[in-house]
């Protein structure tokens, strides 16, 4: 049997067709100003909920001095990756002040977090090992998984008696279990305190990936783990820092044997040019921030209080979490377009989340709160996703 030919290029527009037809279709939305809680589109300003940027520091003026001497003193680029040049004083402080912020001996910087998570599994283990993962777990673990020829095993969303029957079911290699901390497109939290148990019993690391809770959660915006006063040396945390930290990157902390190996192997580190040096200055800016400003933190949590009260649906459902993530599921990749859209039209921007990122049959609103939101932010969305409801029944 041999197949007529057809054209690379057709068959490929044919597959975007594909996608047009099943609202699996992916526009980019075009900011023309900075990253606050008003998106200016070039025909319309939308009240937005669609940013990681928590603590609403994305655009603060302290940040952007720091950047501005940065950059004064650097340059713009790094010219070079951290091994053969490129790793700067900047860099170098910004990993110590991290390391003593999360309270672990030792950390790396990467210039983002998709990278970070792609380096720490294939550098760790290989052929012969078992990585354990939430199936909630960010994509980029995935990725990591795969890429690093361990075997896979995709535990049901917190289901920590599954995990410990595969765990006990003992393999002969090196095993590591990855969670999310908060989940991305749920917003819960991961037992971290029972995973670490785990993780002692069965001769496992535990990679905690913290990109939604570091800055957030825990005393001074210290984290998930801080939250819960967990340390091992069997623990890796990743953490992001393009979310509430409002620059870009991420980091590695763990013991000063994790971050040696992962500076001597860990290819999305050696392959690739250090970021600017000054972001490094501008994310101690933010740290400092961070750390001294409960308030934000405040008034983070008060939104989120804020906007669970003042919600109230009947087809749709808000998602149980207690972070700044807050999903409504709406169903079907159609319906959650129409209503995403709907937001749209009345002058909200709610990103519409649908499968692959999500479950089939889970498409959901994502919807992104902020210090930075007023609480009259907080009622119109409430009242416009109740308006929601009726015009697309
Ligand atoms: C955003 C995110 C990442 C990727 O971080 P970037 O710095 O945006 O590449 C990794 N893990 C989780 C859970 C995330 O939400």
């Amino acid at each position: 049997m041999s197949h007529p030919p057809v054209d690379v290029v057709d068959e490929l527009e044919a597959r975007l067709e594909t996608l047009r037809r099943t609202a699996s279709y992916r526009q980019r939305k075009t900011a023309e100003g900075p990253c606050t809680t008003k998106f200016l589109s070039q025909d319309q300003v939308l009240l937005s909920f669609a940013s990681n940027d928590y603590l609403g520091l994305a655009n603060h003026p302290r940040l952007a001095e720091a950047a501005a001497v940065g950059m004064a003193k650097w340059g713009i680029g790094a010219g070079a990756s951290h091994l053969v040049g490129g790793h700067t004083r900047a860099h170098h402080a910004l990993e110590n002040r991290l390391a003593a912020f999360t309270g672990f001996p030792a950390c790396l910087y990467f210039s983002t977090g998709y990278l970070a998570n792609l380096a720490i599994a294939p550098a760790l283990l290989g052929r012969g090992d078992t990585i354990f993962a939430d199936k909630l777990n960010h994509a980029s673990l995935v990725d990591a998984a795969l890429l690093s020829r361990a075997k896979l095993v995709r535990y049901p969303h917190l289901d920590l008696a599954y995990l410990e029957q595969r765990l006990r079911a003992g393999s002969t290699g090196r095993k590591l279990i990855v969670s999310d901390a908060v989940f991305s497109m749920d917003g819960d939290i991961a037992p971290l305190r029972e995973l670490l148990a785990l993780a002692e019993r069965y001769n496992a690391w535990l990679l905690v990936d913290d990109a939604h809770g570091f800055g957030v959660l825990g005393p001074q915006g210290r984290g998930s783990l801080a939250e819960q006063a967990l340390a091992s040396p069997r623990l890796i945390l990743m953490a992001t820092l393009g979310k509430a930290a409002g620059v870009a990157g991420a980091f590695v902390a763990g013991s000063a044997t994790v971050i040696d190996w992962l500076i001597q192997k860990a290819r999305p580190y050696i392959f690739t040019t250090a970021s600017p040096p000054l972001l490094a200055d501008a994310l101690l800016t933010a740290l400092d921030l961070i750390e001294a400003e409960d308030d934000r933190r405040e008034r983070l949590n008060s939104n989120i209080r804020h906007f669970r009260d003042a919600v109230r649906l009947q087809r749709f459902t808000l998602l149980p979490s207690r972070t700044a993530i807050q999903p409504v599921l709406i169903g079907s990749d159609e319906d959650t377009v129409v209503v995403a859209e709907y937001l749209r039209s009345q002058g909200f921007y709610v990103p519409a989340i649908r499968p692959p990122t999500v479950p089939p049959g889970t498409g959901r609103l994502r919807i992104s709160l902020s210090a930075a939101h007023t609480p009259a932010d907080l009622d119109q969305l409430a009242d416009t996703l109740q308006q929601a409801e009726r015009a697309t029944a």
